[in-house]
């Protein structure tokens, strides 16, 4: 590690001393190469489908004009890397939004086993085209969370989505739990846990696995529709809400993601 050290120096006025500023600018030096990491991958991330846009705007007009077949399976490519475009542009939008709001923690009081069940009724075609069965357990018939309803919406469709697109055809397991003390967690808190049985992730890549545009699989998850910011969300929105988040998997047997949030 590098550290500069920029150093001002103010006046004195011969008897009344001497002010020597030093300022550490190693962090603001990582945030920038971050910050132009995060640039390059946007607009990789974006230049991709738009390149194949562009490209099949000019066959279409070009050699394709008057190929009604070519035509119809042409405009279907468009409109999926049309879908990917808006989805990385919503995803973007949605990150930055709850990075804005990091420090005000939210305040309303959030029931999840709806949300829950709500996230999973709305879950239900991408599950069933998977094959995939979705299981809810919850010991208690209502359990409130300190929250942003729409942000833990947010949280519960990433998690879930990724279980039944990753986890291949078998069964998705939804547990919520609590109110009751936590490990880490300074009050009484909830714990929900997505499990499936899928095929896991090597262990290398779980500390890396909420970084933005971080994919263990690049082509898969373009396959699935991913933008690769949906666990890096996820950490920030349970961040917000002063919560914790585990992730645990084994190659073979599946994988295991746990959030726990303060209780209500
Ligand atoms: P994406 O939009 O690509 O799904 P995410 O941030 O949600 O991005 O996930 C990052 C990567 O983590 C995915 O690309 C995928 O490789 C891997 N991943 C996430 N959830 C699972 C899971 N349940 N099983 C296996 N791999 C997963």
């Amino acid at each position: 590690t590098s550290y500069e050290v920029t150093c001002s120096y103010v006046d004195s006025v011969v008897g009344q001393g001497v002010v020597v500023c030093f300022q550490d600018i190693s962090l603001l030096e990582k945030a920038e190469i971050m910050r132009r990491d995060f640039v390059a991958n946007v607009s990789h991330e974006l230049r991709t489908p738009l390149t194949a846009l562009l490209g099949f705007i000019e066959t279409l007009r070009g050699p394709a004009r008057n190929d009604e077949a070519a035509r119809d399976r042409f405009l279907e490519i468009m409109a999926n890397e049309g879908g990917r475009m808006e989805r990385l542009v919503k995803d973007l939008l949605s990150l930055s939004q709850v990075e804005g709001d990091a420090r005000m923690r939210p305040t309303e009081r959030v029931e999840m086993f709806g949300l829950i069940q709500s996230v999973r009724n709305a879950l239900t075609p991408l599950a069933r085209d998977a094959r995939v069965q979705v299981n809810l357990r919850c010991d208690q018939d209502e359990v409130f969370v300190q929250g942003d309803p729409d942000q833990l919406r947010q949280v519960l469709t990433n998690l879930v989505e990724n279980a039944i697109k990753y986890g291949g055809a078998g069964e998705v397991d939804i547990t919520l739990s609590g109110p009751a003390e936590m490990e880490n967690l300074r009050g009484p808190g909830i714990s929900l846990t997505v499990t499936d049985h899928g095929p896991g992730i090597d262990e290398l890549h779980l500390p890396r696995l909420t970084e933005r545009f971080y994919r263990v699989d690049s082509h898969r998850s373009r396959e699935m529709g991913g933008t690769g910011l949906g666990l890096a969300i996820v950490k920030h929105i349970v961040n917000r809400h002063r919560g914790r988040m585990r992730i645990a998997s084994t190659l073979g047997e599946g994988t295991s993601i746990r959030i726990i949030l303060p209780a209500a």
